[in-house]
């Protein structure tokens, strides 16, 4: 397979005239090993939702990452054995050679910039159930991993690895290692963290061995010393060894020895690897929510790794702000700025700080949509980057669009996510645009929600998009301007979206589980009415089963306010589906220290003012709360209004709409997440030039007939 090898192309990015001075440091080369990084841009491993099953998706996903600047580019987990099965989780595979070729798009798309390509090989121990492979799942001794965390949960309890298996797993990395590096990948991973096997040897948890390997922590680090030494064995020089690793459970375990045990394993593993990749344990803390978790929360974990080791250190903490990053560097904690979220919302992050273009950035905003399409099993999704995982499939390019021959107008009505997406993708591709605006201000629900705890970071998506339409020229904006027929008309513009959002209704929750009739009341709110202020009472009830993340984030509100709160949801737990994002434990820690008191699996029935009469979804057993105020967080329905005045006025063949094309876009056309709002406002644009241009299907790569992969080491 030709290979153009990291720094053939590119000269262009190691032009340092336009960067801020003091963010030069970031476009160091650094050694890693027998490899050289072009600079400290470091994409670390992180699902993408892409297997084998769309190699192409995955290629131009991770390419355009090292097209915008990123010096490394990773896979995701990549599965060295059927022993290692996630589904119905998203993984890839190194399985046999028939996976290489599939792989050997993304390093070619990779190196294509000028980047490193690296490969996370992935052996899951415990972690995985095996559901298709049907192989008992291997453990240092029999432990479950974290069995009562929800949705992990599976009949499955592992084997305990005996020294055969041992050696087994030895033999699948080095293999994986041969097949990666006829993929053409530059740096090769160990993993040991999150869980999986690697990490439950290190751990005495999941660790009861008597033997060679369990113990003293040297025994229990010498199956990770040992899976170092195949990789390096193995690789021959012609790539570099990265170890993964978590160090918040290490960190926390005191040593004879050592500082912590943390310090130990990495004192005593210093120099086996080229590179140490550190992070945290569990998802919700390594990939936190940014409603909790702020702009670097891994430094007091990793902090000492430098100090422990001279090889080269990265870790993450969805950074998106340079000098944070630089600050990362001059204090001694990183030399490579790890980005996972940070390089799906921007993948031409380096690039805009290279050309000290830093407001251009369009940062993360920490809201773990991505995490959950990989909990969902599907392709990643970004809210503020409605291209990620679309360079392939719709041909969909974050920086670069098509310019209309004849610039047409477009009118787009309606402020929010999906209206600023809408009017900055048309005018980016030469349109006329007109967006207006009925309030006085931008962001439509994201600039109310966003005044809510812990949503600061979501404005960005507001802030990044209405900057970026200042910057244009063939852009009108108008806020304080509610749109109907009359005016719409006299725009005559030639194509309009309609993007007027949707709004919350006090429905309740029906016996047969679906939305029921509206609760009736002065004192029956909705989240409309907290955004505005209008909630009063000193007893509140939120009823939630929208389940996401606002019925939560409005009972911590309300108690943060002084009101004594009751949170119901007919779900199994508060905010259920952010469990999806990584938000779940630290919502119950939130609603917690506002005393906000918690019913699941309960249904309200009724409220005449003074008292709610709530009961048990299953068994029907009734209770009753005092109650001043309610707050139905459940159905949202579309704003409507508009658009059918607008279909209505069409059939009036004096009409100057008659042959206007009409789109309704966002949460207006169906009432979702502010992911899927800017992803509709998105389409729509790119629509006025490609038409309703459908998407492409990915297919395997079928280079060889099918073989046995074999399951024996
Ligand atoms: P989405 O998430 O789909 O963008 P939002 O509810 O966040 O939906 O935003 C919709 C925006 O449309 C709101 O800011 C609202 O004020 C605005 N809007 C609704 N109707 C009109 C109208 N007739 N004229 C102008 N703006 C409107
Ligand atoms: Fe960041 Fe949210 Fe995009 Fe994930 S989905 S990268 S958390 S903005």
């Amino acid at each position: 397979m030709p290979r153009e090898k990291p720094g053939d192309a590119v000269p262009e990015s190691s032009n340092l005239d336009d960067c801020h001075p003091h963010h030069r440091i970031l476009f160091d080369p650094i050694k890693i090993g027998p490899v050289v990084a072009p600079n400290r841009f470091y994409q670390v491993p992180h699902a993408s939702g892409m297997t084998e099953a769309n190699p192409r998706v995955r290629a131009a996903f991770r390419g355009t990452k090292a097209e915008g600047g990123w010096g490394v580019v990773s896979t995701g987990a990549v599965s060295i054995h059927p022993s290692s099965d996630d589904s119905p989780l998203p993984f890839a595979r190194l399985w046999n050679d028939a996976d290489i070729a599939s792989h050997a798009l993304t390093t070619e798309a990779v190196h294509k910039h000028g980047s490193l390509a690296a490969v996370e090989l992935w052996h899951g121990g415990a972690v995985v159930m095996n559901r298709t492979s049907r192989l008992p799942p291997l453990s240092p001794s029999g432990v479950p991993w974290a069995a009562t965390h929800i949705g992990f949960m599976g009949q499955q309890r592992p084997k305990p690895m005996d020294g055969s298996d041992i050696e087994a797993v030895l033999n699948w990395q080095r293999a994986a290692t041969r097949r990666a590096l006829d993929a053409g990948f530059d740096i090769i991973y160990v993993y040991a963290g999150m869980g999986y096997l690697g990490y439950e040897f290190l751990l005495p948890e999941y660790n009861w061995r008597t033997d060679g390997y369990g113990g003293s922590l040297e025994n229990r680090t010498r199956f990770v010393r040992e899976m170092l030494e195949v990789t390096r064995d193995e690789a021959g020089g012609r790539a570099a060894v990265a170890l993964r690793i978590s160090l918040e459970e290490l960190r926390a375990k005191p040593s004879d020895h050592y500082a912590s045990e943390a310090h130990g394993v990495v004192s005593l593993l210093s120099d086996v690897p080229d590179l140490w990749d550190v992070k945290m344990d569990s998802s919700p803390n390594d990939c936190g929510a940014s409603r909790f978790r702020p702009e670097g929360a891994h430094e007091p974990i990793i902090d000492f790794v430098r100090t422990v080791t001279d090889r080269p250190v990265v870790g993450v903490g969805r950074f998106t702000s340079p000098d944070t990053m630089v600050s990362q560097i001059k204090r001694g904690v990183l030399d490579l700025i790890g980005g996972a979220r940070a390089s799906i919302a921007d993948p031409f992050l380096p690039e805009k700080i290279r050309r000290g273009d830093t407001d251009a950035i369009r940062e993360c905003i920490g809201c773990n949509m991505c995490i959950a399409s990989w909990h969902d099993g599907v392709p990643v999704r970004c809210t503020q980057n409605a291209t990620a995982g679309e360079e392939w499939r719709r041909n969909w390019h974050p920086e670069q669009f098509q310019r209309v021959k004849k610039p047409e107008s477009v009118l787009v009505v309606g402020g929010g996510p999906a209206g600023l997406e809408a009017a900055l993708v048309a005018a980016r591709q030469g349109y006329e645009v007109t967006l207006a605006e009925q309030s006085s201000d931008w962001g439509g629900r994201v600039l109310q929600e966003s005044q809510l705890p812990g949503l600061r970071e979501w404005r960005r998506v507001r802030d990044y998009r209405v900057w970026a339409l200042s910057q244009l020229g063939n852009v009108a904006m108008y806020t304080d301007s509610p749109m109907g027929v009359d005016e719409i008309s006299s725009l005559e513009a030639r194509h309009i979206a309609v993007a007027t959002g949707a709004q919350w209704t006090t429905h309740l929750y029906s016996p047969l589980e679906i939305p029921s009739e509206p609760l009736m009341g002065p004192q029956v709110f909705t989240p409309e009415d907290v955004f505005a202020g209008r909630v009063a009472g000193d007893r509140i009830l939120v009823f939630d089963y929208d389940n996401y993340y606002l019925g939560g984030v409005i009972a911590e509100h309300l108690g943060c306010q002084g009101a004594q709160v009751v949170y119901a949801t007919p779900a199994g737990h508060a905010s259920a589906w952010t469990f999806m994002t990584n938000e779940l434990p630290y919502v119950y820690k939130a609603l917690g220290e506002q005393g906000v008191e918690i019913l699941t699996t309960t249904n309200l029935d009724h409220f005449n003012g003074q008292l709610a009469g709530l009961s048990n979804l299953f068994n029907q057993q009734p209770l009753e709360r005092e109650i001043d105020a309610v707050v139905v967080v459940g159905l949202r329905q579309p704003n409507l209004d508009l658009y059918q005045a607008l279909q209505t006025a069409q059939e009036n063949t004096d009409s100057p709409l008659i042959d206007t094309p009409i789109t309704l876009v966002g949460d207006a056309l169906a009432p979702g997440a502010i992911a899927h709002a800017v992803h509709s406002g998105h389409g729509f644009a790119r629509s006025l030039i490609d038409g309703d241009s459908a998407y492409f299907r990915d297919e395997p790569i079928n280079l060889l007939e099918p073989q046995p992969v074999f399951v024996e080491g």
